[in-house]
């Protein structure tokens, strides 16, 4: 179906970066923007009297989204064809990266609601074959696997499996029936990641959320049969802990356990990136945690990988940007 030269392109990393708009704590702590975009691929530091001259000032990726951007606009061109894929029997992830406060939950949820949308209609288009949407939801939190569609089964273990790879033992899955199933699954799972918590952000700052939608189709003629025509490919929406953890030390007892598991996670996940940017060759740590274990089917190989970095338009997070866009970089 592809030639050559489109499957080239087919293959690297999809990296967009979303601005956010100034939020209304920023404006009152007189903060103010430094970041635009000039045109579709490429965004501007704006504060020339920064005395921080060795940085790069214009950063330029496959996409970037203005502060007036829609999330609509998000995934039609940094995310639809990636998740799409999925009915074509491809694995896919999209991940939301960036520091806490930044937007990647704001982006990440309205992108998994459009993919879901687009994929009932594309369902309802091709009658030629019998559709199954499935559906479920982990959160890595401490290096433990949490099923958010049954929070109180207690931590998940992963298995190796030969033929499918890793896999999370008893994880529960769902057959979604329509739009609102989802709807009401995805609030179920949202109130699920606030138990026990002092407060959604902490909980959010520092876990990863996988929601998995599973594609598994047939043709008619082969129903009821094992057969080669069954079609099964599953598209991973992962809103990662905020990537300040990947850099900020923390202090002492729990937090610094918790500290040190997400920095593994995102560290790894980091790690696992560049290398697959470079190209295919060589060892790549996908074991060295939870997160890249169980995305391993759907990073590398034939599967199609999005990267939507977010980030604050504020001055007073110039850092935290910066170490943003510099992961946006190597992910290219
Ligand atoms: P994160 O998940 O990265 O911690 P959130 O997605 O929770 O950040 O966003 C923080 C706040 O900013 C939320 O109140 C969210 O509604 C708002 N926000 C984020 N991105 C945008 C955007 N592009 N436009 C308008 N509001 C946004
Ligand atoms: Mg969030």
């Amino acid at each position: 179906q592809w030639d050559v030269q489109s499957n080239a392109h087919e293959e690297k990393i999809l990296v967009s970066v979303r601005l956010r708009p100034l939020n209304e704590r920023e404006i009152e702590k007189n903060d103010v923007s430094d970041w635009e975009c000039i045109n579709n691929t490429t965004i501007i530091y704006k504060n020339s009297v920064s005395e921080r001259s060795m940085f790069p000032t214009a950063y330029t990726f496959d996409r970037v989204f203005g502060c007036d951007s829609s999330t609509k606009q998000v995934y039609a061109e940094g995310a639809k064809e990636v998740a799409l894929s999925a009915v074509n029997g491809i694995n896919s992830t999209i991940f939301a990266y960036g520091q806490t406060s930044s937007g990647k939950t704001y982006t990440m949820s309205g992108i998994t609601e459009h993919a879901v949308a687009d994929l009932f209609d594309y369902i309802h288009m091709h009658n030629d074959r019998e559709f199954v949407l499935k559906f479920s939801a982990i959160e890595i939190y401490n290096e433990a696997v949490k099923d958010l569609l049954s929070p109180d089964s207690g931590p998940l273990r992963l298995l190796d499996d030969p033929e499918r790879g890793t896999i999370v033992e008893k994880l529960t899955e769902e057959i979604l029936t329509d739009w609102n199933h989802l709807k009401e699954l995805l609030s179920f799972c949202e109130a699920q990641r606030q138990i026990g918590e002092t407060s959604l952000n902490e909980t959010s700052s520092r876990s990863h959320q996988i929601l998995r939608l599973t594609v598994e189709s047939c043709g008619h003629e082969f129903l009821g049969s094992e057969s080669s025509s069954t079609l099964s490919a599953s598209v991973n929406f992962v809103d990662l802990a905020g990537s300040e953890r990947a850099t900020q030390t923390l202090s002492a007892g729990t937090r610094l356990k918790e500290g040190c598991h997400i920095n593994r996670s995102l560290l790894t996940l980091g790690t696992v990136i560049r290398k697959l940017s470079k190209g295919r060759n060589g060892h790549i740590p996908y074991r060295d945690s939870k997160l890249t274990r169980i995305l391993q089917n759907s990073l590398g190989g034939n599967a199609r990988t999005a990267i939507i970095c977010t980030m604050s338009p504020a001055r007073s997070f110039v850092e935290q940007s910066r170490n943003t866009l510099l992961f946006a970089s190597c992910a290219k």
